[in-house]
């Protein structure tokens, strides 16, 4: 498999909709394209899961049996990085070894969840009703039955393709559901070698099923397809409502990973050499494209102006180009679009009377490049200090205690992720229970692993990814009593 193989593929898959242009955002020139397969290659693609399930192909076989095809693809997975990162990197922009580090995280996804397959068991229960409608229960035993959610629609973004395509389908599959993966429209390429992959360790036929298409076509219908039992979705919060909508029809199950504007907190007695570096990059590696993002940072008032300066120089310092561009750090947004709402915030703070630290322009070149940018002066009731902005702009705001940095730190309606720097253990794990957000990180930023769960507080999601949590979220728990 080649890259120019995948290229031509995506090409002739199905569809009767809307041909899509795959754009190089470094570039802005088309890399090749598909067509929308709109609600006609769902419907297929759920009665082919439907049909593997209710035939029990991949659920019907031993965990043993399903770990050993699960490690074969985290293997294939590592086999081809070269291609994925490639293909990730043409796709989305980011520099090639940042890709090339993500696939491997990506295959390790495949390893950990085979290891699952022989470990979510039930579990027996003593009966302790002496009593009941159908009189006295004795000599009765319980135990619980972990089952496949079903048919799941997994619909995922741009933002990091063969990650997100990972961390849905190898819990998925861990758990014997059989699947429809929905990738973003911008990002068609690694899904589509990721389901070859899958095909050629051994996963069965039907089992895993692709649709390509824009989200208000393919991923609408596969969100309110009544034979679906389980939609998983990561995205914007603002998508992740319109599903929660259409996904009552009958009731399916939901899980939701969604938008966040993560504070970082900064206190005077941090070790500021590292808390400015990891900050810097927590928000322009990706170029704030990533879900974690520490996209509002707060400091200490007595060394703001240093944080203030150390971050804007670090920003200043970035080389921002493509994937075949020499060294290096960051790459572009992801679509024209991205461009056009990320410089729309900046400028709005601008008219507000924001002071611009550093950047606060896109870069004079084909592609979506915009300038690492440093913003104070902002306030609270600023759209660019609430909403989430997805693009390397950073508003720095000081703060005097702990009581007034919690306030303003949680005063969003996300609850991703948070961080504190401080030398202060008590203070930080004091901070780590009040700061409204799923996953919190003190003394370190960006960090992930996947056996630790992760999922959003308030808007920021429903359920939980990654560790035992990840599985069960694709299972179901039967109930059976016996009299014995
Ligand atoms: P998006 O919500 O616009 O799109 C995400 C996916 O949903 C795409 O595949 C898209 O085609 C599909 N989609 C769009 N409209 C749909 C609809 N009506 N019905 C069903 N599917 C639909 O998000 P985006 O702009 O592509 O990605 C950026 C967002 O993703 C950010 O908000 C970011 O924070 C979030 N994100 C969250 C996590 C997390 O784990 N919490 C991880 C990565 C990204």
């Amino acid at each position: 498999m080649t890259l120019q193989s995948i290229m031509d593929e995506v090409r002739n898959l199905p569809g009767t909709g809307e041909v899509i242009a795959v754009i190089d955002p470094a570039t802005e020139e088309q890399i090749t394209e598909f067509t929308d397969g709109g609600a006609k290659a769902v419907e297929e693609a759920v009665s082919r899961a439907r049909e593997s399930f209710e035939a029990g192909v991949w659920h019907g076989l031993p965990g043993s049996e399903r770990a050993k095809i699960l490690w074969r693809a985290a293997d294939l997975i590592d086999e081809y990085a070269t291609e994925i990162a490639q293909l990730d990197s043409i796709n989305t922009g980011m520099p090639f070894v940042q890709a090339h580090s993500i696939v491997g995280t990506s295959a390790e996804f495949f390893r950990y969840y085979g290891g699952w397959c022989t470990k979510v068991n039930g579990i027996a229960h003593d009966v302790h009703m002496t009593g009941g409608i159908t009189g006295a229960h004795s000599n009765m035993h319980g135990y619980t039955l972990k089952e496949p959610v079903g048919v799941v629609g997994l619909i995922f973004p741009w933002n990091g393709p063969i990650f997100n395509a990972c961390a849905k389908l190898a819990p998925a599959l861990a758990a014997g559901c059989s699947v429809i993966v929905k990738p973003a429209e911008e990002t068609p390429l690694s899904a589509l070698l990721l389901v070859k992959l899958l095909a050629q360790a051994g996963v069965p036929d039907g089992v895993v099923n692709l649709v390509n298409g824009y989200g208000h076509t393919a991923g609408a219908a596969l969100s309110e397809h009544p034979d679906v039992d389980k939609i998983a979705f990561t995205g914007s919060t603002e998508v992740g409502k319109k599903i929660v909508q259409v996904a009552s029809g009958n009731l399916k199950k939901v899980m939701l990973e969604l938008g966040g504007k993560s504070p970082v907190l900064i206190y005077d007695d941090a070790d500021l050499n590292t808390a400015i570096l990891s900050a810097a990059m927590g928000i322009f590696v990706h170029s704030g494209q990533g879900c974690i993002s520490g996209s509002r940072i707060f400091v200490q008032r007595g060394v703001y102006d240093q944080v203030v300066e150390g971050i804007a120089a670090i920003a200043n310092s970035l080389k921002l180009g493509g994937p075949k561009d020499e060294g290096v750090h960051i790459g572009p947004l992801i679509s024209q679009k991205q461009l056009t709402r990320v410089m729309g915030f900046v400028e709005e703070g601008k008219r507000d009377g924001v002071e611009v630290v550093a950047g606060g322009s896109r870069i004079d070149r084909p592609g979506y490049f915009v300038h690492p940018t440093v913003l104070t002066d902002v306030r609270p009731d600023m759209r660019l200090y609430q909403q989430e902005i997805f693009g390397p702009v950073v508003p720095i705001m000081p703060f005097d205690d702990d009581d007034q940095v919690v306030a303003m730190a949680n005063d969003t309606t996300y609850g991703l992720a948070a961080t504190a720097w401080t030398s202060d253990v008590g203070r930080a794990h004091r901070l780590a229970k009040r700061l409204d957000a799923g996953t919190v990180t003190l003394n370190c930023q960006m960090v992930f692993d996947h056996a630790m769960p992760f999922g959003g507080y308030k808007q920021s999601g429903w359920g939980y990814e990654h560790g035992r949590e990840g599985i069960e979220g694709y299972m179901k728990t039967k109930s059976v009593y016996t009299q014995i």
